[in-house]
């Protein structure tokens, strides 16, 4: 498989080229020049990692030998907490529950991030050189990406997440892991403030000559294959016909993973997009409207995002694949910090999407009411999703995503149900532990130099 770029269509790159990068030089992101199909019949009878194996292969066989990619499958997925590494749960008849949260860190990004951290380690051992991963958080992708990598020394691993603003919970899982390699760096700003700092340094050219800089990031391709994976896993565990999602979105990663599995053969009908307050992608899949607009909190931090990275792969696949639309769009778009989809594209949208902005006391609201219909308890980004499923009255199979577990957001569940809840072993364990972070000013200079310093 080769891949091409949203803004050149003409790019023809391996994977092994591609593996190492967010993004490709001329700004725009990868994808595969056609979508591989799969034979659902042949995934029956398969565990979680047999079947990643057969929807993974195709994307990456260039590179890797299927034995290999067997190994590196085992490797990710062993110490997750469910037998059936994600499983769904029926809330009522056609209503599920795709549960992702039985990774090391209890939210979904380890699905992904666990495979690229084994993905990275095959790939070294057969072509030796340091890398450094470099990166900003507002939570889940800096523990995921911590405890993908924590353990590999030839990988050296700086995390830069807003000096006091992630959760409780989220910031020990990150600092309280005590190896060599991994760096916490907590930045005196906000988490725009984190990411210009990331961005000034992936093309500063001295950091570029002194090591291999590494984006893991939800734009790496890597991390949106092994997400397809458990969009067929929930269908093979229905086994309804038609099947369609609900997803809590922010960058758009993972439902756009939902839209590979359904150009890979899924039979997925519809994908309904989740969002918080911060509703841009709600405007654009309905309006065809795509404006700069700011930033909400919210009580999911995860998804008070609003520019999505991943939507130009929807853009590219809507606009039939011409790079030159893409491109074009974006320029308007920064110059004018406007840009208007035309009827035809909107309609392409519709045809699979529909999208929702829930505000958070319709979350809180939801999370109590779930829990006191069906006795089951959700974080905030979980019950964006889970609304629009208690709305469904359609017939169909609605399969809605749970994104994290509730006690990395235990103080909004709380004051949904107005009671305690159970913290897990794991999670309130931390808190015994010595943390390990560096507080540097919002500057970027100052990060280089510790950069610098420590590889
Ligand atoms: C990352 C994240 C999201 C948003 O997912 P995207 O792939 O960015 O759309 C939603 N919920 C939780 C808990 C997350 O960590």
């Amino acid at each position: 498989m080769k891949y091409l770029s949203t803004r050149d269509n003409s790019l023809k790159k391996s994977f092994n080229e591609i593996l190492y990068q967010g993004l490709s030089k001329d700004g725009g992101l990868y994808l595969p020049v056609e979508w591989p199909t799969i034979n659902i019949d042949n995934l029956e009878n398969k565990s979680y990692e047999e079947v990643a194996l057969e929807i993974i292969f195709p994307f990456v066989k260039e590179n890797f030998t299927r034995s290999d990619l067997q190994k590196i499958l085992k490797e990710s997925y062993t110490n997750f907490r469910h037998e059936k590494k994600a499983p769904v749960k029926e809330l009522q008849t056609n209503k599920y529950i795709l549960e992702l949260i039985y990774g090391p860190t209890y939210a979904f990004k380890d699905y992904a991030l666990q495979f690229l951290g084994k993905l990275f380690s095959n790939s070294l051992n057969v072509n030796p050189k340091k890398l450094t991963v470099l990166g900003a958080t507002s939570g889940d992708t800096g523990s995921a990406a911590i405890h993908a990598f924590k353990t590999n020394q030839d990988i050296n691993v700086f995390i830069l997440h807003p000096h006091g603003k992630v959760s409780p919970i989220q910031q020990k899982q990150m600092t309280t892991i005590d190896e060599e390699n991994i760096f916490n760096i907590a930045i005196e700003g906000n988490f725009d403030d984190c990411q210009n700092i990331v961005k000034t340094l992936f093309v500063d050219d001295e950091i570029q000559n002194k090591t291999s800089l590494t984006a893991i990031n939800s734009i790496n391709w890597a991390r949106l294959i092994a997400q397809v994976v458990y969009y067929f896993w929930s269908h093979l565990q229905i086994k309804n016909k038609d099947i369609n999602f609900i997803v809590p979105s922010g960058n758009f990663g993972n439902i756009f993973s939902a839209y590979v599995a359904k150009q890979m053969g899924l039979p997925i009908k519809r994908l309904h997009v989740a969002t918080n307050k911060n509703d841009i992608l709600k405007s654009i899949l309905t309006h065809g409207q795509m404006s700069k607009k700011i930033v909400s909190q919210t009580y999911s931090p995860s998804m008070d995002i609003q520019i999505s990275s991943n939507f130009e792969r929807q853009m590219f696949e809507s606009f039939d694949r011409d790079s030159h639309q893409v491109k074009n769009a974006f320029d308007e778009f920064h110059k004018t910090g406007n840009y208007l989809f035309s009827s035809q594209v909107i309609n392409n949208f519709k045809k699979i999407y529909d999208a929702s902005s829930i505000d958070d006391d319709e979350t809180l609201d939801t999370i109590s009411k779930v829990f006191e219909k069906y006795n089951y308890l959700s974080d905030p980004h979980t019950a964006t999703g889970l609304k629009l499923l208690m709305d469904k009255n359609d017939d169909e199979t609605w399969v809605s995503l749970a994104c994290a577990h509730p006690a990395k957001f235990n103080l909004a569940v709380e004051k949904a149900i107005n009671k305690t809840t159970d913290i897990p072993k794991e999670l309130s364990n931390l808190f015994d532990k010595r943390e390990k972070l560096t507080i540097l000013p919002n500057n970027a200079k100052e990060v280089k130099n510790y950069l610098l310093q420590n590889i």
